[in-house]
């Protein structure tokens, strides 16, 4: 079986979808934390697993020998993501799994975020089970899903410069998981995944412009102010200094991916941020 972990979330949504596409629904296992989110794959015939990445005993019994796992990194952060993801791959490894596809950050990411993918990358390898690394760069959606401040005070604000950020949207990476899981040959293998296009935050703002008819402003300011900003809008400290501080590395170009690897596992072209922004305009 395909066993996969976050299959509620945005990105295993779509790669569930993907997957449907391609094997018998009762070949996938989708790992839930609430089975009520999962009714609807249920009655297309996928397999249900509830369990919880800090609660190891939840996963006895989810994972068979030579299962092809899919472990989504979880969204906890701050709170010991590198614990929850070694229970997935200790019940991987107990298991006899065949494979173990991990969702990571791009190799040159620097910024405190990466660090959990950092620290569990370590684990898998150490594991010694089958693995691909898949480190998706940004998603599209990280600001085309935050529209609403922008188009308030007509202004992308954000501390990255002149830094440009070559991303895809979250179908594509989901795209690269569905080919990995369902092909041959990927075996400790680590793709560097980003979009085809990188683009600044002034062409961003200008996107923007040309497709609402107003002016948006490109509003760069410094990593300090930026955390200061998102404090004052009700973020938690921690968080706005792990938010500004990718900010940080957009300026450097740590998120700039050319490797090509993307369109290469999907075999397309990936999806411009530019469709990204006419989506979420008329959603
Ligand atoms: P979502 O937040 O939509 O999905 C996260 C998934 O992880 C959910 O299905 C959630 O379960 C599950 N999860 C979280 N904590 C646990 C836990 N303790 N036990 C079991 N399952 C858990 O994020 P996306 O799907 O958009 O992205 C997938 C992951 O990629 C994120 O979790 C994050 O690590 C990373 N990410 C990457 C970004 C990028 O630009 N590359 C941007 C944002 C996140 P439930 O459905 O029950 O909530």
């Amino acid at each position: 079986s395909i066993v996969v972990t976050g299959a509620t979330g945005n990105l295993g949504t779509f790669v569930v979808e993907g997957l449907l596409e391609k094997v018998p629904a009762e070949q996938i296992t989708a790992v839930v934390r609430n089975e009520e989110k999962a009714a609807g794959l249920a009655a297309r015939g996928v397999k249900i697993a509830v369990a919880d990445y800090s609660a190891p005993e939840t996963f006895d019994g989810v994972i068979s020998a030579g299962d092809k796992v899919l472990l989504i990194s979880g969204s906890e952060v701050g709170n010991d993501r590198v614990g929850q993801h070694t229970v997935v791959i200790e019940a991987a490894k107990a298991a006899g799994a065949a494979l173990l596809v991990y969702t990571s950050a791009p190799g040159s990411l620097t910024a405190a975020l990466a660090d959990d993918h950092r620290g569990t990358e370590k684990v898998l390898l150490a594991s010694g089970l089958p693995y691909v690394l898949l480190r998706n760069g940004w998603y599209n959606e990280n600001y085309t899903e935050q529209l609403g401040p922008v188009l308030e005070y007509n202004a992308v604000t954000h501390a990255a410069g002149e830094g440009r950020v070559s991303s895809a949207a979250r179908a594509d990476y989901a795209a690269a998981a569905v080919t990995v899981l369902t092909g041959e040959g990927h075996e400790n293998k680590t793709y560097e995944l980003g979009g085809d296009a990188a683009w600044s935050f002034a062409e961003y703002a200008a996107e923007l412009s040309r497709q609402t008819g107003k002016e948006i402003a490109n509003n760069a300011v410094s990593v300090d102010a930026y955390a200061g900003i998102l404090t004052s809008v009700g973020l938690p400290e921690p968080l706005a200094a792990i938010l500004a501080g990718v900010d940080a590395s957009v300026e450097k170009g740590e998120l700039v991916v050319s490797s090509g690897d993307l369109s290469r596992l999907i075999g397309r072209p990936t999806t411009p941020i530019a469709d990204s922004i006419t989506a979420a305009l008329k959603a």
